[in-house]
């Protein structure tokens, strides 16, 4: 007994030891100062996943993006260290831009709770900010979620760390211009009922069963279909008053087509994640925000989301002017 409680003593001197010096995942929430100074900095990786809140209809949870960008991170951090890098995990950040609801110009929706472009920079700039300063030279965001403002914020969080401190910082989810849907595990029939959704439709629901079986509504079986054939449909539907706050059919996800949209998703950030290490330039890779804002069907979403941002800035600035609460 002496000797086995030695010998675990002994091995966990020895995790303990080894804690900032091997490749690991650690958890930023959890360093202290002496472990932060110990991570080497050229091979250190910080991982920060996000996930809006945002509504996702009556069968899924309002953090669903954060849920998969979870996985990702975790995923990530774990096959990284396994190629020899530290990595450090961020706590997910929970704010994200522009909820599906400004689809159908609904700018307020239950399940919803968005900040506008420009705080989302503003955050992940101070961020990039911070790391820099401290001399940190990896970043990888993961915050996918589909909104182009959301997405170009973040690149240029992104662009501004490369450009001011040298480093690489990507937002990975931003350069995944594929919707990752596993059409082959539906017929032809379902994929009529699904139509075109981008949001909260057979693919999402199923990668969600697929991760959080236990966050689905149990009558997602239930789900009416809400089908478009293009964005121009979407914008009708999602105006209705009695919009569930989805699109397409959930009712027909399976835990199957999630894991394929998971491993799709997947295999895709961690092949960008090491081109960025093996020093490959992302410049030319095509990124969703410019492909989204050239899309002259998405200009009236995009610009209806500007015009309910400025009106919530000014909101706010005039508060802050008449009650002299400058910071
Ligand atoms: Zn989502």
């Amino acid at each position: 007994m002496v000797n086995s409680s030695m010998r675990s003593l002994a091995i966990l001197s020895l995790i303990a030891s080894a804690s900032v010096a091997g490749a690991e995942v650690f958890h930023i929430a959890e360093l202290n100062t002496r472990q932060i100074l110990e991570l080497d900095r050229d091979r250190t990786i910080v991982i920060i996943p996000g996930g809006i809140l945002e509504e996702h209809g009556p069968y899924l949870p309002s953090m669903s993006d954060g849920y998969v960008n979870l996985d990702e991170s975790n995923r990530l951090a774990g096959d990284l260290s396994d190629r020899g890098w530290t990595t450090v995990m961020f706590p997910l950040i929970p704010l994200g831009s522009g909820g599906a609801n400004e689809v159908g110009g609904q700018q307020v929706f239950p399940g919803t709770y968005a900040i506008r472009p420009d705080t989302l920079r503003a955050i992940f700039m101070d961020l990039a900010t911070e790391l820099g300063e401290q001399r940190f030279r990896y970043i990888f965001v993961l915050h996918g979620h589909g909104s182009p403002a959301h997405n170009l914020a973040l690149d240029q969080a992104g662009q501004y760390f490369r450009d001011e401190y040298g480093g690489e910082m990507h937002n990975l989810a931003g350069y995944l211009t594929d919707s990752f849907s596993a059409p082959e595990l539906l017929t032809e029939d379902e994929l009529a009922e699904n139509g075109f959704s981008v949001h909260a439709g057979v693919m999402e629901t199923s990668h969600l069963i697929h991760l959080r079986p236990d966050l689905v509504g149990p009558d997602v079986g239930q789900a009416e279909p809400v089908t478009g054939q293009g964005i121009a449909d979407l914008m009708e539907l999602a105006a209705e008053a009695d919009w569930p706050g989805y699109f397409g059919s959930p009712r027909l996800a399976t835990a199957d087509i999630g894991h394929a949209i998971a491993e799709k998703r997947y295999r895709a950030n961690l092949e960008l994640a090491l081109r960025v290490l093996d020093g490959d330039d992302l410049s030319d890779t095509p990124r969703w925000s410019v492909i989204a804002y050239q899309r002259e069907e998405t200009q009236a979403v995009i610009s209806g989301s500007r015009a309910e941002h400025s009106r919530r800035a000014g909101r706010q600035n005039a508060w802050i002017r008449r009650t002299g609460s400058e910071l």
